[in-house]
């Protein structure tokens, strides 16, 4: 038996090569031994990677996917993607659990064929739907991030407590303009309260929780004496709803669908077809960008002010980092921060800010609702 075979052996045994292509199995086999040799983890400091990334003129595709697939073996899976997409220049966030993979990220333009290219040699990858963001100015991730997670999406589910492929039926913009025209349909957005802040679909029940996973039992709760409406439910990309819609099934819930793709999705395709949009202000995002502008109207107010505005800002201060609406006067009168505290504070001497971020709390003074950690790594799509 030759070197190589013996290796290719080897590797089969911990590899899941059925989820990649034979080419691309043949190239891990000669890859093992510099895999193990490369650096699968960024170790620039994050400044300095925003501040490359701010002075660089390239230009770059935003995008974002998910894929629900038995995957044998999450960490060795994500080696590879970070050795195969570091090369590329990939920047983003990627959750790999044994359930599948949920990315969002941005690719080199000059590399976005290569990178397809990369995606189709593995398998279950394959000729899915890329959703490419509307709005963007190539600045939405400044680092690769690629984790091993239990699960995709933090839902709050126990997957064996119900059948997770009885999904809701997908629809597309047409029909789901079409579902949502009767009265009678019951819209529920899937999101966060503050995502939902900023933008929503006409009509749409906007649920105040911070969290999916507090948001999906009281919505279940909420209408459980509708159960025979149709119920139509969306999110940013469609990854929520995946299992959303599989749990109001669960619930006795009968004519449950959700929007294939998501807001992005959506968007995309009123444009392309020329359809009526029903959504209004802004998809918020989770990455850099916070938002992207789908309709003109302003849904939402300044946290400070009060006045229309829609622009997601975290608090100046780091050891705050509070997601809030802030307009550019207000920006420029508290510099940037949420409270008089936080401005107070960044202005102190470095040593003394060491010693009082033991002992202060900073979030959620005036901002009840706001304690919205999710920009720094909520597992949301
Ligand atoms: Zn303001
Ligand atoms: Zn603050």
């Amino acid at each position: 038996m030759s070197i190589e075979r013996r290796n290719f052996t080897k590797f089969y045994l911990v590899v899941p090569l059925h989820h990649i292509s034979r080419t691309a199995s043949l190239q891990l086999v000669q890859m093992s031994s510099s895999m193990k040799k490369k650096v699968l983890h960024n170790r620039v400091n994050r400044d300095e990677l925003k501040e490359q990334l701010s002075n660089s003129k390239e230009a770059r595709t935003t995008l974002s996917f998910y894929k629900y697939y038995h995957i044998k073996n999450p960490s060795f899976f994500r080696d590879y993607l970070y050795y195969e997409w570091s090369d590329l220049g990939v920047l983003g966030r990627i959750y790999v659990a044994g359930e599948g993979v949920n990315g969002q990220m941005s690719v080199p333009s000059s590399n976005f064929e290569a990178f397809k290219k990369k995606m189709a040699e593995v398998l279950f990858l394959n000729g899915i739907r890329l959703n490419v963001a509307i709005e963007d100015d190539g600045k939405s991730f400044f680092k690769l991030a690629i984790k091993v997670r239990n699960k995709i999406v933090a839902d709050g589910l126990n997957d064996d407590s119900f059948d997770v492929t009885d999904k809701g039926t997908h629809v597309n913009a047409e029909q789901f303009n079409t579902l949502t025209d009767d009265p009678n349909t019951i819209l529920i957005d899937m999101r966060n309260h503050y995502e939902s802040e900023v933008g929503y679909f006409e009509g749409a029940i906007l649920p105040e929780e911070a969290t999916f996973r507090e948001l999906l039992p009281n919505a279940i709760d909420n209408y459980k004496d509708q159960k025979n409406k149709k119920v139509v439910m969306y999110c940013t990309g469609g990854i929520r709803c995946e299992k959303a819609s599989a749990y109001f099934k669960h619930n006795g819930f009968e004519q449950v669908y959700q929007l294939d793709g998501g807001i992005i999705e959506y968007a995309r395709q009123v444009e392309e077809q020329g359809l009526k949009n029903k959504f209004k202000g802004k998809n918020f995002v989770f990455d850099e960008r916070l938002g992207e502008r789908i309709s003109n109207e302003i849904v939402s107010n300044c946290h400070q002010c009060g006045k229309p505005c829609d622009s997601h800002t975290n608090c100046a201060n780091d050891a705050c980092h509070l997601l809030f609406i802030q307009c550019e006067d207000c920006r420029k009168e508290h510099e940037g921060c949420c409270s008089n505290l936080c401005n107070e504070f960044i202005k102190k001497p470095e040593e003394e800010q060491k010693e009082l971020r033991k002992t202060t709390e900073f979030n959620g003074t005036k901002f009840g609702k706001g304690r919205y950690k999710a920009h720094k790594g909520g597992l949301l799509g």
